[in-house]
């Protein structure tokens, strides 16, 4: 019921509609088409659509801003080498074992949580350096609020310090400085600070927001200033999460254990992890059996900001990929498959069939998927059942289910964009429902109509479709010579009404 009124309000915002682009205009269109030709109410149909759009992948939620709770920050330590970033680290988890009295023995788990005596936490990633940290950024995951920059009080500012200043720039992520080995003799950290000056980064003492803490990782020293100047920093960033609904996160190592199975560590973002959760992580999916801590404790559940094992994947999942909780074990099948096949239709790098008038968005395949039967009803179920997904296997499949009395017609499909491809596919398919007759899907594909199309359709039998796209003088005067008929459109039902009447005008074959 929200969700109808959801998009109630949306569709009655006259700015949203004007604003759509050219692919939610062709889902508009379809829409519509599907409420002329069933009576279905607009939403619902409406509502149909965006089923299956959601059914093909896993999506973020829309936060809610009085769910919001105050989350720990979650800090990456990054500097030159040699400059004590392993030692700051050490030396952060091992006050913390002597403050919980665990005793234990850290397991790694690629990040640890360090309380304060007044209660706040912060949870340091556990791999230092900016390899880790830029192939994050790579896929897209902010998993770091603020980075500790480790500069060596004796070496003083070197290259890997620089760059790792710029990472952050461009990550836009704050810095705190740690200068580190005080404890030496020829430590010189107001050095440090001045040279830190020539770089952007503007100390508290120099004016600027920077907060720059000697240390010593070796000595133990300040540790605790250092995690309460991170602290003080994530109050002012104002992170918030909220730890109810559905879990977001990030992967940020994964491991095959011996006892455990496939494990991922993970970065809690939204919600709360717990047994029995079902998570997507780019083509891997978990049902959590399992939530360990850096101690080698089980949990029930972690909240925001909580780094956490899990264990209960199918695959290993990536470091730095986006963790989503779907509602059962068959959406997370069914997002993995999508994912997979979406990564299969990554564009061919000079492919076989070589031809230049595709930017391959779709490039579907030459096999024919003779006899495939249809799904008879526009309905969600039906339609739900019959993603690219599908379409593509069985395109792949060869035709041995063939009907040798069966009407058929080959059929190539070129549209300008992906989403319009995918809206005419959709479409047919839901048309395409009468027994004795079927489309083969010879080969479909984004771009102009080609040379290669014309051999195609020449050596099926077939006939060519295109939506918003042109064929050059040349290509048509080949399709006239050899007996292949081009279709162009600009109106999507009209491209499916002029294919229905093909298809209905289709003799059966002699045999
Ligand atoms: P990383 O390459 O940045 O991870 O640096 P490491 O943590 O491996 O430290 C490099 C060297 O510096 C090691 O020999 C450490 O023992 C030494 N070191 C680290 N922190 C300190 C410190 O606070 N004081 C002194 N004197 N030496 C340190």
């Amino acid at each position: 019921k929200d969700t109808d009124h959801v998009f109630e309000a949306l569709l009655n915002t006259a700015a949203e509609l004007s604003s759509l682009e050219e692919e939610e205009l062709l889902e508009e269109r379809w829409i519509k088409e599907v409420v002329k030709r069933s009576g279905m109410k607009y939403r619902w149909a409406r509502l149909t659509q965006d089923r299956e759009r959601e059914n093909k992948d896993a999506t973020r939620r829309v936060l809610e801003p009085d769910r919001l709770q105050p989350r720990p920050p979650v800090v990456t330590i990054m500097g030159h080498v040699d400059h004590g970033k392993t030692s700051l680290l050490d030396a952060l988890r091992r006050s913390q074992l002597v403050e919980q009295e665990a005793g234990g023995i850290t397991q790694h788990i690629g990040a640890f949580l360090v309380g304060l005596p007044t209660g706040e936490q912060v949870t340091f990633l556990d791999t230092p350096g900016h390899a880790a940290f830029t192939s994050m950024r790579a896929r897209g995951a902010h998993a770091t609020d603020i980075i500790i920059l480790v500069v060596a009080a004796d070496d003083g500012v070197m290259n890997q310090t620089v760059e790792s200043i710029q990472h952050a720039k461009k990550a836009q992520v704050p810095i705190i400085v740690a200068v580190n080995k005080c404890d030496k003799p020829q430590a010189e950290p107001e050095r440090v600070a001045r040279e830190l000056l020539e770089h952007g980064v503007v100390g508290e003492e120099y004016g600027g927001h920077v907060q720059i803490i000697p240390v010593s990782a070796r000595k133990g020293d300040n540790l605790l200033l250092l995690t309460e100047a991170t602290v003080a920093l994530a109050e002012v960033l104002e992170l918030k999460a909220d730890p109810s609904g559905p879990v977001e996160g990030v992967v940020i190592e994964s491991r095959t254990d011996r006892g455990k199975g496939a494990v991922a560590s993970v970065i809690v973002q939204q919600g709360t992890v717990r047994r029995g959760c079902v998570l997507v992580a780019g083509r891997s999916w978990a049902k959590v059996r399992f939530l360990f801590d850096e101690q080698g404790q089980a949990l029930e559940g972690a909240g925001p900001s909580r780094a956490v094992q899990l264990v209960g994947w199918k695959d290993l999942p990536s470091a730095g990929e986006e963790l989503l909780e779907v509602e059962s074990e068959q959406r997370a099948r069914e997002v993995v498959e999508w994912r997979s096949y979406k990564e299969d239709q990554a564009p061919p790098e000079g492919g076989p069939e070589g031809d230049p008038g595709e930017t391959a968005g779709a490039p579907g395949s030459a096999t024919s998927r003779r006899g495939r039967p249809m799904p008879t009803s526009a309905g969600a179920r039906g339609r739900q059942r019959c993603t690219r997904a599908n379409r593509q296997q069985a395109a792949m499949r060869p035709s041995e289910k063939t009907h040798k009395t069966q009407r058929s017609l080959p059929l190539i499909l070129k549209g300008d964009v992906d989403g319009s491809v995918e809206a005419i596919l959709s479409l047919l398919e839901s048309y395409d429902a009468e027994d004795q007759c079927h489309m083969e899907l010879v080969h479909f594909g984004v771009g102009e109509v080609s040379e290669n199309d014309v051999r195609l359709a020449e050596t099926f039998s077939g006939s060519i479709y295109g939506f918003n796209v042109s064929a050059s003088k040349s290509i048509l005067r080949l399709a006239e010579k050899k007996g292949v008929q081009i279709h162009l459109h600009t109106i999507i039902y009209k491209l499916v009404d002029d294919l229905k009447d093909e298809l209905s005008s289709t003799l059966p074959p002699p045999w």
